[in-house]
């Protein structure tokens, strides 16, 4: 999960990184209220979860309070290469006297943390990599050994720091580290690690980090309370948060056919199989999602995922396979069932089921004699019927 900007600085502020005075706000009024609090002059960011919003026109540097609202009004309704812009973070505008470059991330490669820094930065790196590849020094830190300021202070020499800036640089990469750590990142990105003050006063010259990057990983999301603080209701699609409350895994793709599966391993079987089917009759559907209701799941658990992948009105067919192992066919059934009673823009579905009680779940199905339920014996002949029913269902609309 990326970060926005200002949840990023408040990492890098718990763990002592300076970075300037800022205040988040959603609307022209509070940014008013924030800039009496900041002072000027200041900059307007628009808060996204994508880089170079300053050559997009996403950050402003102004001088009065009305400038202020001016650059907030314009920002607030953007929408910067396709993410739309959730507030703006008022933030104390710094003299820039030197700008710095430094990231840690996961190097899978190597197994081990790769730091990027460079010395003269400014522009992103990927550009400063291109023209001056000399510039960009790629440092590593060991999972096995500890990273202590000794450490932290050779790596500093060695990127390049001003000699007045080492000291400070060395303070900043251990914290990066800590914050990266702490909070199971895979990304603690600061560009620009600007070097600030008066040009003329060397004691008022110090580092700060004027923009942060930061990529936390999904999968220790548990260990940190489900990172409740960082939902994002911007970037998530409406039903993915819906089903993650549910506690089930819900992914939007682009094509005609809903997948509901138990297991990661047969929802992307299944999704290749969807795939295989529409090769072969020559046809062009594609899965329109896919849910996993994992192990165990209830009745109750399988209606709730036939409600989130029918909320989405591009699905003309369900197909629903489930390999039951801790799950029982016959609670899926039930489940199905459950749903086409309360469902009302109900679409037909097709099920495989194998494994625990797989006779007695396609049983309930039959039962029910449903003209909506369709029942196939293999994980193919599922997707080449639903593929069918999607490409039918098209023709008619
Ligand atoms: P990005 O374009 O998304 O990486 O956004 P940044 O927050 O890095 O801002 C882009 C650029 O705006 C920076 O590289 C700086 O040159 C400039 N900028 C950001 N904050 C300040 C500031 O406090 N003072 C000045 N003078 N420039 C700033
Ligand atoms: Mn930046």
């Amino acid at each position: 999960m990326d970060l926005y900007e200002h949840e990023a600085k408040q990492l890098l502020d718990e763990a002592g990184i300076p970075t300037p005075r800022a205040i988040y706000a959603q609307n022209s009024h509070d940014v008013a209220l924030a800039v009496e609090e900041i002072g000027l002059p200041c900059v307007i960011k628009a808060q996204v979860k994508i880089g170079h919003r300053g050559q997009a026109g996403g950050v402003k540097l102004v001088h009065t309070r009305d400038e202020a609202i001016l650059a907030s009004e314009q920002l607030l309704p953007m929408t910067i290469h396709g993410h739309k812009v959730s507030g703006v973070l008022v933030a104390e505008a710094k003299n820039i006297l030197h700008e710095y470059y430094i990231s840690i991330a996961i190097d899978r490669n190597s197994r081990d943390f790769d730091v990027l820094a460079t010395a003269n930065g400014g522009t992103e790196v990927e550009e400063i990599a291109k023209e001056h590849p000399e510039a960009v020094k790629r440092l590593h830190i060991s999972p096995l050994e500890d990273f202590n300021i000794d450490a932290a202070r050779a790596m500093a020499q060695q990127i390049g720091f001003y000699h007045a800036d080492e000291e400070q640089a060395a303070q900043i990469l251990l914290k990066m580290w800590q914050v990266f750590k702490d909070n199971d990142a895979t990304l603690v990105e600061i560009n620009p690690l600007a070097k600030i003050g008066d040009p003329d006063d060397d004691a008022s010259k110090s580092l700060c980090a004027l923009d942060a990057k930061i990529t936390l990983d999904d999968n220790a999301a548990y260990r940190h309370d489900g990172w409740q603080q960082f939902v994002d209701p911007y970037a998530a699609n409406e039903l993915e948060t819906r089903a993650k409350q549910l506690g089930l895994h819900y992914v939007k793709l682009a094509g005609e056919v809903g997948i509901i599966g138990n297991g990661a391993g047969l929802v992307m079987s299944s999704l290749d199989a969807v795939a295989g089917a529409a090769k072969q009759q020559g046809s062009d559907i594609k899965p329109a999602n896919f849910l996993d209701i994992g192990g165990g799941a209830s009745a109750q658990v399988m209606k709730q995922s036939m409600e989130i992948v029918l909320s989405d009105p591009k699905v003309r067919v369900v197909f629903i396979n489930v390999y039951g192992g801790i799950t029982s066919c016959k609670e899926v059934a039930t489940g199905i069932l459950q749903s086409l009673d309360e469902i009302t823009a109900i679409r037909p579905i097709v099920v495989r089921f194998d494994g625990n009680a797989a006779a007695e779940g396609l049983s309930i199905l039959q039962s029910a004699n449903n003209p909506q339920i369709n029942v196939a014996q293999t994980m193919e002949e599922a997707a080449q019927c639903a593929v069918r029913i999607a490409l039918e269902s098209g023709e008619r609309a």
